[in-house]
């Protein structure tokens, strides 16, 4: 549809258990506009897909009625919008455009947060786009009870509807995220660095792709195929995001021993049973992989331990990594809960 980009399809969009729910109420949404589910709040945090799937309603749409009018604007766009027809005494314009609308899309909602005018102006659109039963989507990065400074009577119509939530994929998903891209683009990625590529970066599937590109362009202009080790040299840059510059050594210890039911003082001491070793190891990896402590730095960390026991454990995880992908499924949550404790 016109204003919006062609490439944010349903078809795009890889499912996985963080985004089935808002995937599947917007394709029913764009079956049936204006009728079950109106409004509907899309709320994620950055690059989850928020605008892919947003759009990917107007381009449904538009491909099943030629003839409905589909207007897409991020909160930003619009809060400019009527302030100029404002100043130019054209708000009748700006009325009628939101008005006459099927199908309304708003971006980016709790961009509105203070902008008191312009949250008055959307009150009176949506009432009368709902009364005439135009089906409305918005979107927040937020959930909108944390919108701070937004008039409580729109914060009540946003939720009127139904409300779908976008989480930071799982691994498998953000791999079969990556690999569709590379198809699309007709470049072989080998799998390790695409596992690297998600195994690195958890949060976001913006940066993710932002570093498949990173190595596409690089395969193609240096016209071979990436190893895993030039991977890893020319993400550098994307790996170490200040995000993760807070994590201590104190939050990995702390969540790596209350998933295995230890304590931090376990994993610290000298036990050297299974139950602990392994554990342990996994730790010393991670802490390997996400903060710049270096193997001395880990040994000591690890109940004083020599440099050389750090860099036995971090090469045993590795290799049991490439064998066995539940390992690496805990690895990838462990780093999950630690970013998440960290941030
Ligand atoms: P947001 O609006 O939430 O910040 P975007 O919709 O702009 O995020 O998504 C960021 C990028 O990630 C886009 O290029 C989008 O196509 C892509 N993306 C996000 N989620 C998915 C998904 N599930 N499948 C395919 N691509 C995705
Ligand atoms: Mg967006």
């Amino acid at each position: 549809a016109p204003g919006l980009n062609e490439e944010y399809t349903f078809t795009n969009f890889v499912v996985g258990d963080n985004n089935r729910f808002a995937a599947n109420a917007a394709i029913a949404i764009s079956k049936n506009p204006g009728t079950t589910y109106n409004p509907c709040l899309i709320y994620g945090g950055v690059g989850l897909g928020k605008t892919h799937l947003l759009q990917s309603i107007g381009n449904s749409v538009w491909q099943e009625k030629d003839n409905a009018k589909i207007v897409y604007v991020t909160a930003e766009d619009f809060t400019n919008e009527f302030i100029r027809s404002i100043q130019e005494n054209k708000t009748h314009l700006f009325k009628n455009k939101y008005r006459k609308a099927d199908v309304l899309l708003i971006d980016d909602i709790h961009f509105l947060q203070k902008k008191h005018e312009t949250q008055e102006e959307l009150f009176h659109t949506f009432n009368a786009l709902f009364d005439a039963k135009k089906q409305m989507i918005f979107t927040s990065d937020r959930p909108v009870s944390e919108i701070k400074d937004i008039t409580e009577r729109l914060q009540n119509r946003f939720t009127r509807g139904l409300t779908v939530d976008l989480q930071p994929p799982q691994m498998e998903t953000a791999v079969a995220i990556l690999k569709k891209k590379a198809e699309k683009q007709g470049v072989y990625v080998a799998n390790d660095v695409i596992n690297l590529i998600c195994q690195k970066i958890t949060t976001n599937v913006r940066d993710l792709e932002a570093a498949l590109t990173r190595i596409i362009a690089y395969a193609e202009l240096v016209n071979k195929e990436v190893s895993l080790e030039v991977a890893q040299r020319q993400l550098k840059d994307f790996f170490s995001s200040p995000t993760q510059n807070n994590i201590t050594v104190d939050v990995i210890q702390r969540v790596v021993a209350d998933y295995f039911n230890l304590s931090a003082n376990e994993l610290k001491g000298k036990k050297r049973t299974r139950q602990v070793a392994f554990p342990r190891q996994m730790a010393m990896y991670i802490t390997r992989e996400i903060t710049e402590a270096s193997m001395t730095d880990v040994g000591l960390e690890f109940g004083g331990r020599d440099h050389t026991t750090v860099m036995h454990a971090c090469q045993r995880i590795s290799s049991r990594m490439r064998t066995d992908p539940t390992i690496e499924d805990i690895i990838q949550t462990l780093i999950r809960k630690i970013k998440e404790e960290g941030s």
